[in-house]
């Protein structure tokens, strides 16, 4: 996750987790402090992200649904989910870790942590839907109320679902569902990546899209909206590929309500920007 995470600009100077930062900027002596199979709780995990320059702390538990129990450890859409926190919480604010801190922007960081996990198991150009925590669950459906899919049967939460959402994980269901969209989008136009691990600097669709969702972090405001953080990752397409993506970016997130003219009010939207 380190690796990978900093050759999409989780660097040093972007607030990173590292022992040593090599002269590079930003403060250092904050590795990631990782507790598997730690007591303080079950059938979750959670990551506590200080500022920059104190450790992150991870906490896997075991899940207790089966007999014999699972360890959450062993499944990597966990892992990558709570790794995935300490990432948006550094990136999003400069690394206070402090501006993922209202209910809706705290959502949405559920829901970048799951689209990080989803985005690691996709494996070919044809986007494929993505369940979360089917291991631990030992459930077809996992952990989540919908697998993440372009199909509005499958998966039918939207912009509009948010006027009945509290808890930050459903909350976070809209917003990855709705980058699901953006992913998928990218990937049929411009294709997949095997390297996206190792080559940040590739052109296909898988590869565009973490590199505009991690730039979105570190340009959006302090605890973001819905319509902050799509803003975000507009501006990050225009900032690195001059805009050459923005309308199947907005046209996906429109496709979930989340259109140009979405106010506050959660009201679906479809509005596409001129020109699109
Ligand atoms: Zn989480």
């Amino acid at each position: 996750m380190h690796d990978f995470a900093y050759r999409y600009g989780f660097t040093e100077k972007a607030f990173n987790f590292q022992q040593s930062n090599l002269g590079k900027g930003g403060k250092e002596g904050d590795r990631v402090l990782m507790s598997v199979q730690d007591a303080s709780g079950v059938n979750n995990a959670n990551f506590a992200t200080p500022p920059d320059g104190q450790s992150g702390q991870c906490r896997m538990f075991i899940w207790t649904l089966t007999n014999p129990r699972r360890d959450g450890t062993m499944e990597n859409d966990i892992v990558i989910h709570e790794m995935t926190h300490g990432i948006t919480n550094r990136m999003t604010g400069g690394g206070t870790g402090r501006c993922l801190q209202t209910t809706e922007s705290g959502g949405m960081g559920e829901g970048w942590s799951d689209a990080m996990a989803d985005w690691m198991a996709q494996s070919s150009g044809t986007t494929k839907d993505f369940i979360v925590g089917q291991y631990v669950a030992n459930r077809a459906k996992g952990i989540r109320s919908f697998p993440y899919s372009t199909s509005a049967t499958t998966n039918p939460l939207r912009y509009s679902s948010l006027q009945k959402l509290t808890e930050v994980h459903d909350i976070g269901e809209v917003w990855a569902n709705m980058l699901h969209q953006v992913y998928a989008a990218l990937v049929a136009a411009r294709g997949f990546s095997s390297n996206k691990l190792t080559d940040a600097g590739a052109k296909e669709g898988n590869v565009v899209f973490m590199r505009v969702m991690m730039d979105a972090l570190a340009i959006q405001p302090c605890n973001p909206t819905f319509i902050q953080a799509r803003d975000a990752i507009i501006q990050a397409d225009q900032n690195r590929f001059n805009g050459v993506n923005k309308c199947i970016i907005a046209k996906a997130f429109a496709s979930r309500g989340l259109g140009l003219k979405a106010t506050a009010k959660f009201v679906d939207d479809a509005t596409l920007p001129a020109g699109c």
